[in-house]
């Protein structure tokens, strides 16, 4: 991977000699305030001590120790041949003025933390930079006076914030009986759980349902990938390909083991946009009861079509009672709401139910009477309507400007709903050193890689976020980057 080197002209700061703070103690701060704030990134190389030693008109000395202390705490790190680099990006915790080392605890636990370009996404997302992969709807999209009318209407309604039942608010899930009634899924108030958001229901699956060392095969890329949710349970992911009808089930190569799942995106699958065909639904389906395969379908983007409605829902499809269904507010709505569901047999809902409750004794009650406000006043489905609008107008946008622009350098598949388009470049370059050079061209990408089981060339790139005119802009900064990486390959 090709390494930044952070210059010593871009400092420009120096340690105040008149401070009662000890001038390697100036420098350690100076240096964690760079890493943590996002502006040197893991595995930047930075400037030499002699270079940091005349900048800051200190002694060497000065600059050997604020470093090795730096080194100590894991969050510098010498590399042979090439100098010293940014290793860890979560000092606070590892940094402490105490004795206590809290290295030695930060990992113990079995979660495991999130990729560092994940690490670096979430904390760059709210600092001053254009986010092209952004998987949320623009801040200007959120329909705010329904909000504010919703919100007036709950006033009269809400009589106290208490906790709820395991299952969530019973008003809310009659709601979504009804709701999910208009796309065929039948399901009872026992039925559904309310989560918070999809995210829960995936965590509360792989803690309470499946065994570790089971296997989930995916789509791949997928989503699910990007998490460590899975693997942190000690669950083999098992990325299955894809061609444009979706997943190519019949390389899936189901063992005994009896808590094997399928995890599956069909409709404008993220990140590739991907809608799975009808008939590789009927497929997958018969191949999943002739196989006893546990699917887990996650509708995360289904009401999100823009050319007509997707192919029907494995659930509804399903006569086996093999499929848990998982819904959100986040992608159509508000992801700030936090709030999910999951549709599936009673018993399955009973155990998840009592495991959310042990875990967070319910999703927000605020949130969820929203949630119930926004299906009863009919203002979801308004809304709905008003976002498909603006979906279409955005990916249409976007598709004749990369027709125009990238023709000759990728290619991509055409959502039909959805966020994301999902560009694939033809020639083989880094996408971390891409990552890399569009973060110091104050653009935030998603790579392909994050989401795949093998090395890519490919980004994802969301038509929702920033406005249409910035998004051209920076692709054409990203356009410019990717002639400049074709260069070096040849
Ligand atoms: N599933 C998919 C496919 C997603 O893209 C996302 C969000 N990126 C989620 C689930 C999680 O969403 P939330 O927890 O906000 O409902």
């Amino acid at each position: 991977m090709q390494k930044n080197k952070i210059t010593i002209e871009a400092i420009d700061w120096q340690p105040n000699k008149n401070s009662k703070i000890p001038l390697y103690q100036q420098i350690i701060d100076y240096i964690s305030k760079k890493i943590t704030s996002g502006a040197w990134l893991i595995n930047d190389i930075i400037p030499s001590q002699r270079e940091l030693a005349n900048k800051f008109k200190v002694n060497r000395s000065t600059i050997v120790y604020a470093l090795d202390e730096l080194i100590a705490y894991g969050i510098l790190e010498t590399e042979s041949g090439s100098g010293t680099k940014v290793a860890n990006n979560t000092w606070s915790l590892l940094y402490n003025d105490n004795n206590l080392n809290w290295k030695t605890y930060i990992n113990a636990g079995e979660f495991i933390e999130n990729i560092p370009t994940i690490q670096i996404i979430n904390e760059l997302e709210f600092k001053d930079y254009i986010r092209l992969s952004t998987g949320e709807l623009a801040p200007k999209l959120f329909p705010l006076q329904k909000f504010q009318k919703i919100s007036s209407l709950l006033t009269n309604k809400i009589t106290s914030l208490n906790y709820l039942g395991p299952l969530g608010l019973l008003e809310l899930r009659e709601e979504l009986v009804k709701h999910l009634a208009k796309v065929n899924i039948k399901a009872t108030t026992d039925n559904i759980l309310i989560t918070s958001g999809s995210l829960q229901a995936l965590q509360l699956l792989s803690i309470a349902m499946i065994k570790p060392n089971a296997k989930v095969y995916t789509e791949t890329p997928t989503y699910l990938k990007s998490l460590q949710l899975f693997q942190s349970a000690k669950i083999n992911l098992k990325g299955i390909e894809m061609d444009q009808e979706g997943i190519k089930y019949w390389q899936i190569n189901k063992d005994n083991n009896d808590s094997t799942f399928l995890y599956t995106i069909p409709d404008f699958h993220n990140p590739t946009g991907i809608t799975c065909s009808l008939t590789r639904r009927e497929e997958l389906l018969k191949f999943a009861q002739a196989n006893q395969l546990a699917i887990i379908e996650d509708s995360a983007y289904t009401e999100l079509y823009i050319d007509e409605q997707p192919p029907p829902s494995l659930k509804s499809l399903d006569n086996s009672n093999q499929v848990l269904y998982l819904g959100t507010a986040s992608k159509s709505l508000a992801p700030g709401l936090r709030v999910g569901w999951i549709v599936g047999p009673e018993s399955i809902i009973k155990r998840l139910g009592d495991v959310k409750m042990q875990i967070d004794y319910g999703a927000s009650s605020m949130s969820q009477w929203l949630m119930y406000e926004f299906f009863h006043s009919g203002e979801y489905d308004n809304h709905l309507q008003n976002i498909r609008q603006e979906l279409k107008k955005r990916r249409d946008e976007i598709l004749s400007f990369l027709n125009e622009n990238f023709n000759k350098h990728a290619s991509w598949t055409i959502p039909k709903g959805g966020f994301y388009i999902y560009i694939q470049f033809n020639q083989k370059i880094s996408i971390e050193t891409l990552f890399k050079k569009a973060l110091h061209k104050k653009i935030l990408l998603n790579p392909g890689n994050i989401y795949d089981y093998k090395d890519n060339n490919a980004i994802r790139v969301s038509y929702v976020y920033e406005d249409i005119e910035t998004l051209k802009e920076s692709l054409l900064v990203i356009l410019k980057l990717i002639k400049s990486e074709e260069k070096q390959g040849k």
